[in-house]
């Protein structure tokens, strides 16, 4: 295990493994390209050791240059790619190969297309050596992959942690070990958004509530706001492959989140096979889900107060706070089992004081 920064990286790729896939690119290109004298352009900063050993593989005729955008910034990409250099040689009637150290939403490799669209050339490849096809948005095709990898952040061999790591000859991959991820469980007005404002803070995690992203596209009018906007105003569910979808999202859109309170989410039994699945593609599990208990009655208060403050329709209307308790009775409760069965599930009283309640949960997640 190495530590760049503030986080923690463990070994993935060997330098044989390495060696191989580059050896792998090398001879692809080369059994295409070996009569001619194509031109390598390597994208810096990230494709100069790739570059390197590929061409010290790559014994045949070529030229070489190089290209220089940014699009990441600490481990999530910015999605902003900039040109810093440009191909300054006459590019025009030759086969132009980009040889990318890894390719990942596409984005770059988007700008690079652009890049060469004006240019005459003869034929334009792309080599990567390496490859997220899980998160490829497979817009254009990768002609040459040396290794195929699962979405993680990586560093070693030219690429970066916010500029350290790129010596590194072997790739690491960020060690997400000592992430806690909890599920906040219990009916509407139990607290849960309460709490999470808390611990979340306590605990350095990222609260994704599916409840507040509805809410967010509803206000916003977008595509999936309108969609959820019939269910929820009549207290209904919204249906899992929607609402499984947008919490998958929410996840991507945090890899350097130091864990996460899952709150209203999962829901129903396939939400929560569905966030297993998804989680295990990221090494990640759920730690621990946390059921706040309080009885329907004081329940009913709570949100017809909160209604009058927050202005939510569905905190309005007693039936329509009846119909959420029967979804959850009918649907969500039957997760107490489901998490009982992986030995998961905590149950707190959720009546008292505020800071009461912390305290109550916080001893839980010490004790995990
Ligand atoms: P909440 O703020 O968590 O009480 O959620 C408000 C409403 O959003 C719910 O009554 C549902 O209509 C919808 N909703 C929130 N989370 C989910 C979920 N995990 N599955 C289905 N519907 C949800």
């Amino acid at each position: 295990m190495i530590k760049l920064h503030d986080k923690h990286f463990k070994p993935f790729l060997s330098e044989a493994q390495i060696k191989a896939a580059v050896k792998k690119v090398a001879d692809q290109v080369a059994a295409d390209y070996k009569d001619e004298t194509p031109i390598f352009v390597g994208v810096l900063n990230g494709s100069f050791m790739f570059v390197s050993d590929f061409l010290k593989e790559y014994q045949h005729p070529c030229e070489v240059s190089f290209v220089k955008l940014s699009s990441y910034q600490g481990l999530t990409s910015t999605g902003i790619v900039e040109t810093l250099l440009d191909v300054s040689e006459d590019i025009e009637g030759r086969s132009v190969i980009i040889l990318e150290d890894i390719i990942d939403t596409g984005r770059t490799l988007k700008k690079l297309i652009h890049l060469f669209s004006k240019a005459n050339v003869k034929e334009f490849k792309v080599a990567s050596l390496f490859y997220k096809s899980e998160i490829y948005n497979g817009e254009y095709t990768i002609d040459y992959v040396g290794i195929d990898i699962p979405d993680k952040f990586i560093v070693g061999y030219g690429l970066d942690y916010n500029e350290l790591g790129r010596n590194l000859k072997e790739v690491y991959q960020l060690n997400q070990k000592h992430m806690i991820n909890l599920v906040l469980f219990g009916k509407p007005g139990a607290g849960k958004g309460t709490q999470a404002d808390f611990l979340k803070d306590k605990y350095n995690l990222k609260h994704i509530s599916t409840g507040d992203l509805f809410r967010y596209n509803m206000k916003n009018d977008t595509e999936l706001g309108q969609l959820a906007k019939s269910y929820i105003d009549r207290g209904d569910l919204v249906p899992d492959e929607v609402t499984i979808k947008m919490l998958q999202d929410a996840v991507e859109k945090n890899p350097d989140a130091s864990g996460f309170i899952f709150d209203g989410f999962p829901r129903t039994t396939a939400q929560a096979k569905a966030l297993d699945a998804f989680l295990t593609t990221k090494e990640m599990k759920i730690d621990a889900t946390i059921a706040l208990e309080a009885n329907d009655e004081v329940l009913i208060q709570r949100l017809l107060e909160r209604g009058k403050v927050s202005g939510r329709s569905d905190d309005q209307d007693e039936s329509k706070i009846r119909n959420r308790f029967d979804e959850y009775n009918e649907k969500t409760a039957p997760l107490k089992d489901f998490y009982e069965a992986q030995n998961k599930f905590h149950s707190v009283n959720g009546i008292g004081a505020i800071d009461e309640i912390t305290h109550r949960l916080a001893k839980v997640i010490e004790e995990l």
